[in-house]
């Protein structure tokens, strides 16, 4: 046994206020524990103009192939309503079987159960094990993942193969793994007319009714049924604003917003030429301007080899299989998969974001179990 209590340890991170994007010692606390075990670690803090620095750790043990890596991040959403927690979020305080305190599920318990794991595993390794800590992903998601990996392509550091561990079982442990996520992108649309009196119509011009008849249009059927792995598309307007308070008044401009979560039998690009070919097959292209946000494309790492390791993993420790989901919203999962096969597997979310986040104690010990099962069938015969 490597002797890392992964409970304790979860604490030991908890007590880091590290709200994106402070860190407040949580990666130097993961730090020190992995240079102990003879891991190589790199702080890569990222700066763009406009977005907070960020400092984000990535850690090796080995230098050699197959390469396993473990991805996470140690920033934790903000504490929300302080009145709604029972317990201090931060004092990561254990009543009735569970741990509670900011990040206990999303996911410090998690980074833990993997530490733990990882330095158990250690002694047996022929390869190498890598962990991807970013302290930007409950935030912009500007200065983190995505640009570790940038750093991790130069410098030849690309993995074989990676967890995510968020928290992607709903009710209990063993229940779903992810493999794949929907992508998301978001479209502002500005509809402009001619501003004048409701009496008078031919002299203005209302920039209302093409932007309904354009949110009419793009509404009015479904934008597939799904697949085998994934939901149906689904866009959803988000808002429509005019802001007029005139009643005899026809305003100058309108605007929409909406949000379209996307299947892999679509891409952020293929959405954007559709919606710009509604726009024209209405007739509106002179009066309706686009502007677009992309979230995330969507991904999936079809059921094979790494899926099967997890399962395998769930099953050993719980006599259970998770079902493969690709449901939910975005996570760095959508930047890794780029570059190497990428599933997710963490704890039960039920409690993640929310007041009196908590982490079956249990559930962290069967976690740190099933990440060392993974470890092991990963590693043999391989090396
Ligand atoms: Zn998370």
């Amino acid at each position: 046994m490597s002797g890392l209590d992964p409970v304790a340890f979860a604490a030991d991170l908890i007590r880091c206020k590290s709200v994106t994007p402070a860190d407040d010692g949580a990666l130097g606390t993961l730090q020190q524990t992995l240079e102990a075990a003879g891991f190589v670690c790199h702080r890569l803090p990222f700066s763009e103009p406009g977005t907070p620095d960020i400092d984000n750790l990535y850690a090796r043990l080995g230098t050699g192939h197959p390469h396993f890596c473990f991805a996470g991040h140690s920033d934790v959403v903000p504490v929300g309503n302080v009145e709604g927690w029972t317990v201090d979020p931060f004092k990561a305080e254990i009543h009735d079987g569970y741990l509670y305190g900011r990040g206990a599920v999303d996911m410090k318990g998690a980074i833990a159960a993997f530490v733990s794991a990882a330095l158990e595993f250690a002694p047996r390794l022929r390869g190498s094990i890598s962990l991807l800590i970013t302290g930007d992903e409950e935030g912009p998601s500007i200065n983190g993942t995505k640009k570790m990996l940038d750093w991790l392509v130069a410098n030849g550091e690309i993995p074989d193969i990676c967890v995510v561990g968020e928290p992607t079982n709903e009710t209990q442990l063993g229940d779903m793994a992810k493999i794949g996520r929907r992508g998301s992108l978001n479209v502002e649309l500005t509809s402009t007319g001619v501003q004048g009196h409701v009496a008078y119509p031919h002299l203005a011009d209302n920039p209302i009714h093409p932007l309904i008849a354009l949110l009419a249009d793009l509404t009015a059927k479904p934008l597939d049924e799904g697949n085998a792995h994934f939901q149906p598309s689904s866009l959803q307007v988000t808002t429509l604003d005019v802001g007029n308070p005139t009643e005899n008044l026809i305003p100058a401009q309108a605007r929409a917003r909406f949000n379209i979560r996307f299947n892999d039998m679509h891409s952020s690009a293929s959405l954007l030429a559709w919606v710009a070919s509604r726009i024209e097959a209405l007739g509106l292209s002179g009066k309706i301007k686009t502007a677009s946000r992309v979230s995330g494309e969507s991904f999936i790492t079809h059921p094979g080899t790494l899926s099967a390791l997890v399962s395998d993993a769930v099953e050993k420790r719980l006599g259970r299989k998770p079902a493969l989901s690709t449901t939910g919203g975005t996570s760095d999962a959508r930047f890794i998969s780029r570059f190497c096969p990428t599933i997710e597997f963490g704890l039960v979310g039920r409690t993640m974001h929310k007041t009196d986040e908590r982490a079956s104690v249990k559930d962290i010990a069967d976690l740190a179990a099933i990440y060392g099962h993974m470890l092991d069938a990963y590693f043999a015969g391989r090396a």
